[in-house]
């Protein structure tokens, strides 16, 4: 892309900003499949994919179906002295209920459960119109600047990993199987994952904009 040059009269839409250095550029729209770039820091501006829509609103089902069966699935079981007991997430929440770490509890589950299942819905709400080609949804711009701000607050793929690394540390004292949940909680992280590299923010806030240029 080339900066932005200050001494002509420049159109707003006409420039894109980059979100990470600040640096400004006349736009200029990549073809399907092709990504615009900053040239000072490398951060992806532009990334549009055919029917990405559509795959995202795919995708953002496949959170809500895992995150609710994620929950309520055995989680892990663990056999000590001939006793065997297993453990969902939520009976783990509710076990701390009126513990002192019952409040941390479930400020874990709202990172691992709530916000991965809130992003889902919020892109499903922004989305459903654009692709269908209806009228954008009331709330949808700030709809689609949470699922933004809520971003960096999905940590279902940090607790992946410290459970992971926490289960080896006890496997002495203990035998312990991952259960359904875990492979789902896996799973969660990926689609995750996927979803967000198939999001184009600028394409969507330019079609929540300008809805009739899509
Ligand atoms: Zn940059």
């Amino acid at each position: 892309m080339n900066a932005a040059a200050p001494q002509t009269e420049i159109n707003p839409d006409e420039i894109i900003v980059c979100p990470t250095c600040d640096a400004a550029y006349h736009l200029q729209r990549p073809s399907f499949d092709e990504r615009a770039v900053c040239e000072r820091c490398h951060t992806a501006l532009i990334t549009p994919r055919r029917k990405a829509g559509m795959q995202i609103i795919a995708l953002a089902l496949s959170v809500l179906i895992l995150v609710v069966a994620a929950v309520c699935f055995p989680f892990l079981s663990i056999r000590a002295a001939g006793a065997t007991n297993s453990i969902s997430v939520l009976e783990t929440a509710l076990a701390f209920r009126g513990e002192a770490y019952g409040p941390l509890a479930w400020v874990v589950l709202g990172f691992i459960v709530v916000i991965p299942f809130v992003r889902a819905v919020l892109s499903i709400y922004v989305l459903v119109p654009l692709v269908f080609e209806r009228p954008v949804y009331r709330g949808a711009k700030e709809a689609f600047k949470w699922l933004d701000r809520l971003h960096p607050w999905s940590m279902a793929e940090i607790f992946v990993l410290g459970c992971a690394v926490a289960l080896v540390k006890v496997a002495d004292l203990a035998e312990i199987r991952f259960g359904a949940a875990f492979w789902m909680f896996c799973g969660l992280v990926v689609v995750v994952l996927v979803q967000d590299s198939f999001l184009c923010r600028w394409s969507v806030w330019n079609s929540l904009v300008h809805p009739r240029k899509q």
